[in-house]
């Protein structure tokens, strides 16, 4: 097929709730994707955080593979060695106690809220079940982690939204004016990743912590974009020195196949307790010998070394090009907010150009797979400057 063929068909099918770039991807190696007629692109965008090894490594392509032909699912009517080495080797790597597995960062928040309501009902009572998170938060495309999620763009046309949501701006004071004697959690997101790469000041999040502490309020970290690897160190927490009682993974974790966690401490890990939640697909083998390979690699000290140190990289790089304003973030989850033009024009002209790169609200932003190499770095860090320095 051609890619004229490829993209009628698409848009034949499909509902029409993507605005795609004019790219038809077919493989691709590292941090070099290929497109129908052959032309290469470097990837500053890991298809959104996701391929976290790249395209087509090896070593998770064999783990997936060799699962795919040997056991595909079970349910989790049943044990399987995939599923429980994998959940295992997430909690040795993470420091929790627990973890209920789903397919998508939406349904590890809704496992985290359901878990901090059922806590806090139990715990106080049955009013205690409102949670409290913050403006310019992104939790999620499900009709409860819309409500979650503190922007009001979000909040049109699929009424009515699960109740029990209360909106905080990031600093104490707003916090402590939010919440009440019914709140059971407060979830954050330690840099507000679709809210334009903001990261959350550390002295906010250490009182914040305290706070939560002091009225036995559970503190939530939305980690589906920050984690596994992607800020430097395996979960964003260790750097901010505050470990949340719940934390929820997705994204990166799969390494291109769906999944989504939810940790716990071991003083919640009996509060989902039996039938109280479930996922048809939660868990499934495949996904979960992907994820071990992941997991395993990139909890590696040198490896996350490695990430910090292209993270500098990039953003010195950044900071020194024409055309860029400022640049925010941690490792490699970049914002670059553009001194001329839009985020829109940019990053389509950045994809004509040969380099795929993602947006959050008017900032570029950059989610290299993790294993991106020094000369990917060059090539498409050239691309972006020529497309800056073209832009008015
Ligand atoms: C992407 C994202 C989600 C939603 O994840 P899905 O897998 O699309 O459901 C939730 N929270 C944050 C912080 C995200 O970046």
């Amino acid at each position: 097929m051609t890619s004229e063929e490829i993209k009628q068909l698409d848009e034949s099918s499909f509902m029409p709730t993507y605005g795609r770039f004019d790219a038809v991807l077919v493989s691709g190696k590292n941090a070099t994707g290929v497109d129908c007629e052959g032309k290469e692109y470097i990837d500053f965008g890991s298809g959104i955080g996701v391929n976290s090894l790249g395209w087509a490594d090896e070593g998770w392509t064999a783990a997936v593979a060799r699962q795919a032909g040997t056991l595909q699912h079970t349910s989790n009517l049943y044990y399987n060695p995939a599923s429980a080495t994998f959940a295992a080797e997430l909690l040795k790597v993470s420091g929790y106690s627990a973890v209920f597995l789903g397919n998508s960062g939406a349904e590890a928040n809704e496992c985290a809220i359901k878990l901090a309501r059922k806590h806090g009902v139990e715990q106080y009572g049955k009013s205690r079940c409102e949670i409290l998170t913050l403006q310019n938060s992104f939790h999620g495309r499900t009709v409860t982690t819309l409500a979650a999620t503190g922007q009001d763009v979000f909040h049109h046309y699929f009424y009515p939204f699960t109740e029990g949501f209360a909106y905080a701006e990031p600093n104490v004071q707003s916090v402590r004016e939010n919440m009440t004697e019914n709140t059971c959690a407060v979830m954050i997101e330690f840099i507000q990743g679709e809210g334009g790469v903001m990261p959350l000041d550390p002295q906010f999040v250490k009182e914040l912590a305290a706070l939560c502490k002091e009225r036995g309020v559970l503190l939530i970290a939305d980690e589906v974009q920050t984690g596994v690897g992607r800020t430097g160190s395996f979960y964003c927490w260790e750097q901010y020195g505050v470990k949340p009682d719940v934390l929820t993974s997705a994204k990166g974790l799969g390494g291109g196949l769906p999944i989504g966690a939810c940790l716990c401490t071991e003083e919640l890990r009996g509060v989902m307790g039996r039938s109280s939640h479930g996922s048809t697909f939660g868990a499934n083998p495949v996904v979960c010998a992907g994820a071990l390979e992941v997991v395993r690699r990139v909890s590696q000290p040198e490896f996350l070394a490695a990430v910090k140190e292209k993270g500098e990289y990039l953003r010195s790089r950044l900071e020194q090009m024409d055309g860029v304003a400022e640049v925010r973030g941690m490792g490699m989850m970049l914002g670059i907010v553009p001194a001329r033009s839009t985020a829109a024009a940019l990053s389509a002209a950045c994809v004509e150009n040969g380099l795929l790169i993602l947006t959050a609200k008017s900032l570029l932003r950059l989610l290299p797979p993790l294993t991106i190499t020094r000369e990917e770095m060059d090539k498409g860090l050239a691309i972006l400057e020529k497309v800056l320095s073209a832009a008015h």
